[in-house]
């Protein structure tokens, strides 16, 4: 049985960090933080590459409370 290429994926010996840059693996410098849609939507960017990544931290804490306090 072949494996799917996500437990490949999963089994590297360095676990891929949403904060590191997908082209180059560096750490990359946070720009802007946004969670006006109810997403944790953070901007970072690699200067390396000198190119700027959005990353999709989930859903925004205040909507995880608000979303609680609905279910009361
Ligand atoms: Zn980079």
């Amino acid at each position: 049985m072949k494996w799917p290429s996500l437990f490949k994926w999963r089994s590297r010996r360095k676990p891929p960090s949403l904060t590191e840059c997908p082209k180059c693996g560096k750490e990359m410098v946070l720009i802007e933080k946004t969670t006006m849609t109810g997403n944790d939507m953070r901007t970072y960017r690699c200067e390396d590459c000198r190119e700027e990544h959005v990353v999709n931290f989930g859903t925004a804490l205040w909507k995880i409370l608000s979303d609680a306090r609905d279910e009361q």
